[in-house]
């Protein structure tokens, strides 16, 4: 592929490093201060003028897909719009200037709005209390499985090794499950996507430290046997872990306590529309019933008698889990996001991923497979096992829809469906987008059917074309280094 040059690439040979403010310090004596090795006597800096510079970073933004230009459907990951006003409140002063080694009593407004958001969390999920500590999904189930893994211990049980996560799971699932020591078993799904209770029952025994479900599952559909399973779990003494990340489907209506669930994580940057920002920061915050209380990480923010504290004082702590306090800036934006919605917007928020996703569904029945006859929560999966007969793979759909200026959905995820198409719409897209998306949809199934060699060069019109994804993969460029320019 032709290399991209860059404004890097022309301007490096200047040096004047004219942005650059003379040092406070006299350099002789900063020269004693450091080290050698950490001294040089050029620095290639290039000097391009402001506008270059505008230009420059201008044009790289254009080369992105995100929510804030184009509808952006990839399932399991609820790429809501993000509100602004959140973005806007973390510009005040007592926000920007704080610093996480202040004087607890400095920063009492700060630990309230913790306290809060803990609270919330509570009230939203049904957990007694919340660690905002993890700072992303799969931090979140790596911290409940050691919350787990404490738990059995303190009781003495040494017997329970394996872990349970369904063939629909989430990669994290069975990884978090196994970095904490666990044995990872897996259970089958039936023919409607749905976990086969039968089998499940087969795998639970006395051994079972935990198991892990989605719900609504990776298929979109709501595990109907959650409360038999529930039981099933918990009469062999084994714990119900919640993986949070479908949430969005739920919010209001029902919450992993009333499903039988003792760990939950959930995803702001999913379900609260703080930003998923190009892989952080998030917040994979974890919740607990009373059962689990006292091995929560440290530290917990708590409350005396209106004094606002962060205790490390819990002896049976499974310990720190991250630096400082978690993500605190993502954390005030979903409490932002949570006391503008209020009780009855958080339900609604609900209503509405569940509606549009059903009228996708409902539209696209006819053109693409359904993998199941149940119906869909947040997010609808179809197969393009039809397509794929003509030479047309999932691959190549989702590569099409960017030259109509759409995100490609999630694709062959979950594993258990042949060329899968996950779409999530969210709740904030309008129907203007959705009729737009599913006429897109249309039009390439009609392609597929005209001319299919338009689909397997795809995209035409993206800021590159069909990429080379295993090498890219097996040999990223990362950063610009002088030496690669031509
Ligand atoms: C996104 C997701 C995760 C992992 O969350 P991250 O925040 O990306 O680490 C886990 N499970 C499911 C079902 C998910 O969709």
């Amino acid at each position: 592929m032709k290399k991209r040059t860059s404004l890097f690439d022309q301007l490096h040979k200047e040096k004047t490093n004219s942005y650059l403010k003379k040092p406070d310090i006299p350099l002789e004596d900063a020269s004693q201060l450091l080290d050698k090795s950490f001294l040089r006597e050029e620095l290639n800096i290039p000097s391009p003028g402001e506008l270059d510079v505008v230009r420059h970073y201008t044009n790289l933004s254009k080369l992105n897909f995100c929510v804030d230009t184009h509808f952006y459907p990839l399932g399991s990951c609820t790429m809501k719009y993000n509100p602004k006003v959140t973005e806007h409140i973390l510009e005040c002063e007592e926000i920007t200037h704080l610093h996480p080694y202040q004087n607890q009593a400095d920063v009492q407004g700060a630990l309230e709005i913790l306290y809060e958001v803990e609270k919330f969390l509570c009230a939203i999920t049904g957990m007694t209390r919340f660690s905002l500590a993890p700072c992303a999904g799969a931090h979140g189930e790596l911290t409940g499985m050691l919350l787990v893994s404490a738990y059995h211990r303190a009781r003495k049980d040494k017997r329970r090794r394996r872990v349970i996560v369904p063939d629909s799971s989430h990669g994290t699932n069975p990884a978090s499950a196994r970095m904490c020591g666990y044995e990872v078993v897996v259970a089958e799904s039936n023919a409607q996507g749905l976990l086969d209770y039968d089998k499940l029952r087969e795998l639970v025994d006395d051994e079972i430290a935990a198991l892990m479900l989605t719900n609504p599952n990776t298929l979109g559909l709501f595990e109907e046997e959650i409360l038999k399973v529930s039981e099933l779990v918990h009469e062999r003494g084994g714990l119900l872990y919640y993986d949070g990340a479908n949430f969005n489907a739920l919010l209001g209506i029902t919450t992993p306590a009333q499903m039988g669930f003792d760990v939950v994580h959930l995803n702001l940057h999913k379900t609260f529309g703080t930003p998923h920002g190009g892989g952080g920061p998030g917040a994979g915050v974890v919740g607990v019933k009373e059962s689990l209380h006292p091995f929560v990480p440290v530290p917990m923010v708590d409350k005396k008698n209106g004094y606002y504290y962060l205790n490390y004082d819990l002896p049976h702590s499974i310990g720190k889990v991250r630096s400082f306090y978690g993500n605190f800036l993502v954390l005030v934006k979903a409490y932002a996001y949570i006391l503008r919605l209020g009780t009855e917007g958080i339900k609604r928020v609900a209503q509405h991923a569940v509606l549009n996703a059903n009228y996708l569904r409902d539209k696209l029945k006819d053109t693409y497979d359904l993998v199941s006859s149940k119906p869909s929560m947040h997010e609808v999966v179809f197969s393009c096992a039809r397509q794929k007969e003509k030479g047309v793979s999932a691959l190549d759909i989702s590569k099409r829809l960017i030259d109509y200026g759409i995100h490609p959905p999630t694709m062959y995820f979950p594993l258990i469906v042949k060329e899968a198409l996950m779409i999530e719409p969210t709740e904030t897209e309008s129907k203007e987008t959705l009729d737009h998306f599913i006429s897109v949809m249309k039009k390439i199934a009609q392609e597929i059917e005209e001319d299919p060699e338009l689909l397997k060069n795809a995209p035409h019109r993206g800021s590159v074309g069909r990429v080379d994804e295993v090498a890219a993969a097996r040999n990223p460029v990362l950063k610009w280094t002088q030496e690669e320019v031509t």
